[in-house]
């Protein structure tokens, strides 16, 4: 028998330790969160991705009354990305959240599992590790890629 074991490796980071690039990323996940549609949840969820190409693409969650046709601010911002400027591999994204209070959440909010297998799709179409920002009210969790947040991922282009 072989036991293995899968790390995550986090950096949390205040707002002031972020570079200028990442805080950029990280003001306007959170100004998209007041570009989401979210009648039904009130979770509302802003995304903001770097491109290859200096380009930044933002999304909000959009959702719709019936329920499975809408979609998440990750998923937003990366499909537009990719209709935008096709071919161009993503750098890095951020995600903020605001609670069914309107505060950001204290702690940040991560991405869902069918963003994470979307998201990984796009990294490996990059070529190299996307970084990971995750916005809280008082702290940044930086993850050095999408596949750190889904390990042993279902891949069929890797
Ligand atoms: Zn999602």
């Amino acid at each position: 028998m072989i036991q293995q074991e899968i790390t995550t490796p986090i950096t949390v980071l205040a707002y002031d330790e972020l570079s200028p690039e990442q805080r950029r990323l990280v003001d306007l996940a959170r100004e998209y969160t007041g570009h989401s549609y979210a009648p039904y949840s009130h979770f509302c969820v802003g995304a903001a991705i770097r491109l290859g190409n200096g380009e930044i693409v933002c999304g909000a969650n959009q959702e719709n009354a019936a329920y499975p046709s809408g979609t998440c601010a990750e998923r937003s911002a990366c499909y537009s990305a990719g209709a935008r400027f096709p071919g161009v591999g993503i750098e890095s994204i951020a995600i903020a959240a605001r609670g069914t209070d309107g505060q950001f959440t204290p702690l940040p909010c991560a991405p869902c599992g069918a963003c994470r297998q979307a998201l990984l799709e796009y990294e490996t179409l990059a070529g190299h590790d996307v970084e990971v920002l995750l916005v809280g009210r008082e702290s940044v969790y930086r993850l050095p890629s999408i596949k750190s947040l889904l390990p042993l991922a279902f891949t069929e282009i890797g």
